[in-house]
């Protein structure tokens, strides 16, 4: 074989300029939604009121953000769309104290570099808008036009120089909806602007201004979260957290529910928005995600936004304590609120979820009471007072009255009565609750030897999470040893009440490992560990359970410290049907 000869590597050489720009522009502009967020952002910089934003095609084929703000005097419109050109950082100032949301001076010049751009803007002392035409990086043209106060930037043929940049982009419904989920991150962070988006003409989205973040959460996440919200509020490292934060019954489906903002900036934070999911731990299941917006005014000081080109990404000086603060106040926000069963005896029935419906478990709205019916047999109230067989008691504890357990559905749904409200308990979640905070507090599981050891194949990311994590493991009851290349045995599990957890909820716990073992989230894995095997071990849908042994769950979950209205996994657990409820539903409202 001859060596490469000297024609074989091309030379070094510097990138002409157009070629640096479009390639940078690639990091600011990645498809209309991307546009938006910058020029919006302007628009908030210039202290706009109002802003809106019109597109075409998904934003593809055309799209225009105007607003009332400041203006730029027409002797720096050409300045505006040059690379490294700002008015946000005074002559020799700090770069590490930024109180606006751009600062970079690249987005016009990006945009501008990949696109068609119309820049046209009046300041409140002139007469006309100025503008500029600039078509792939050169400035074509100068007009005037008449315009009220403030600027327009239209954008045209986005990547009409960048063939392979247009391959990503998305059908224009889809970019449709990148586009207005961005506004609406722009909005929820900074909802004292009102925003406006037209879509082919007509409008589609309008969030007013709104002082109040609960006000503009509703505007986004439906009105649920006015009824099932709890306030954020607080000290935290470096400066104040706020938010309002749905309760358990209106999670999401995806973590794109929970919105973030620092300093009036959208932000997505994995360790914060992990932190926020930490403090629910055991009153979500772990398919759910919290919804609601979380506001952090820190110092400029401790939070570094010049991380990445969007500003996107930030990095916080001291996030571990930042984000344990911010679990910390979440799950006192949380347990301070009134909870689930409370919840149901304020709305009625439990409520749907804001977008994507009810929650697995919970009961539809408007439920007749039929079912009941079926179920209570046993308790009729004879005009002297005698009752039929006397239904087991679970006494009153602190804060709760007794109840008085008539009979189970299915051997799944209790029936009882407390007070003057007919009660629905869920077997599993009850027990599941109760299993959960014993495991909690004695630390460890009873663990029972198989007589068979069990092999079960675990996958790279589980047999990683074995050896980062095998005294939890351990403690939760499994003893598990290597056999062969990716398969283990199981040789002892967890056991309670006489009952094994299946040897595959090893596998379930590794997952659980692996995903919330991350040191920003301190008490989340012992929690999830304890929920998964709690799961596992307690009473099931279609156990028989005696009375008796269900009265002493009962008893149980009313003497926990922290009202516990919801299994480990966020489920309900018991709801109430208030007298008055009942009277509507049998047209006796008014007697
Ligand atoms: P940056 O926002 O980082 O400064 P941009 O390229 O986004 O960089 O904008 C360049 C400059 O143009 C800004 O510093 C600002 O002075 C001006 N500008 C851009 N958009 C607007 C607007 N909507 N209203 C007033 N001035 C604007
Ligand atoms: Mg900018």
């Amino acid at each position: 074989m001859t060596p490469p000869g000297p024609d074989a590597r091309p030379p070094i050489r510097r990138l002409d300029p157009a070629t640096v720009e479009r390639i940078a522009a690639g990091e600011v502009v990645e498809r209309p939604a991307s546009v938006v967020k910058e020029l919006v952002e302007n628009a908030i910089d210039a202290e706009a009121g109002t802003i809106t934003i019109r597109i075409e095609e998904g934003g593809l084929e055309r799209l225009e953000v105007a607003d009332d703000g400041f203006g730029i005097p027409s002797d720096e419109l050409e300045l505006a769309v040059a690379r490294h050109a700002t008015s946000k950082i005074p002559p020799d100032g700090p770069i590490d104290r930024i109180g606006s949301l751009g600062f970079r001076g690249e987005a016009l010049a990006a945009i501008a570099s990949v696109a068609r751009l119309r820049l046209a803007s009046r300041p409140p002392d002139r007469e006309a808008a100025e503008g500029l035409s600039v078509v792939g990086g050169e400035i074509v043209g100068r007009f005037t036009a008449p315009r009220a106060p403030g600027t327009t930037v239209e954008v045209e043929d986005l990547f009409f120089n960048t063939p392979a940049r247009r391959k990503f982009l998305k059908s224009p419904p889809a970019e449709q909806v990148e586009l207005m989920q961005a506004v609406e991150r722009l909005y929820l962070a900074a909802p004292r602007v009102a925003l406006r988006i037209e879509a082919e003409g007509r409008e589609i989205a309008n969030y007013p201004p709104a002082s109040d973040l609960r006000d503009a959460a509703a505007r986004v996440l439906g009105p649920e979260i006015l009824r099932a919200s709890f306030a954020l509020t607080g000290e935290v490292p470096g400066g104040r957290v706020r938010g309002v934060i749905g309760r358990p019954a209106i999670s999401a489906a995806s973590s794109r529910g929970l919105y973030l903002a620092v300093n009036g900036r959208s932000i997505a934070s994995r360790p914060i928005a992990q932190a926020v999911r930490a403090a629910f731990g055991d009153y979500l299941p772990r398919t759910r995600f919290p919804v609601g917006v979380v506001h952090l005014e820190l110092a400029p000081e401790a939070v570094d936004v010049n991380v990445h080109p969007t500003k996107r990404e930030v990095r916080f000086v001291r996030e571990r304590e930042l984000s344990e603060a911010i679990r910390r106040r979440v799950r006192e926000g949380l347990l301070a609120a009134p909870q689930v069963a409370d919840l149901a005896e304020r709305t009625g029935l439990a409520p749907a979820g804001p977008r994507d419906g009810a929650r697995p478990a919970s009961p539809a709205p408007g439920t007749p009471p039929g079912v009941v019916a079926r179920a209570v047999p046993v308790q009729r109230r004879l005009g002297s007072g005698t009752e039929l067989p006397a239904p087991t008691g679970v006494p009153a504890a602190t804060g709760h009255p007794g109840l008085s357990l008539l009979g189970c559905l299915d051997e799944l749904y209790w029936v009882a009565v407390s007070g003057d409200d007919l009660v629905l308990i869920d077997q599993h979640a009850a027990s599941e609750r109760v299993l959960y905070e014993r495991l909690r507090r004695s630390g460890s599981l009873a663990r029972q030897e198989l007589v068979d050891p069990i092999v079960v194949r675990l996958a790279g990311a589980q047999r990683s999470a074995l050896d980062a994590h095998a005294e939890e493991v351990r403690s939760a009851g499994f003893e598990i040893e290597p056999f062969g290349p990716d398969e283990h045995r199981v040789r002892a599990v967890p056991t309670f009440r006489g009952r094994r957890a299946p040897a595959a909820a090893v596998a379930e716990l590794l997952d659980e490992l692996s995903e919330g073992g991350r040191p920003t989230v301190p008490d989340g894995l012992a929690e999830r560990t304890t929920a998964t095997i709690a799961c596992h071990a307690a009473i099931r849908a279609g156990d028989p359970v005696a009375r008796e042994e269900f009265a002493g769950v009962l008893a149980a979950l009313y003497a926990l410290p922290e009202a516990a209205y919801a299994c480990p996994h966020g489920r309900p657990i018991l709801l109430r049907i208030p007298r008055s409820r009942l009277d509507r539903w049998f047209l006796r409202s008014g007697t």
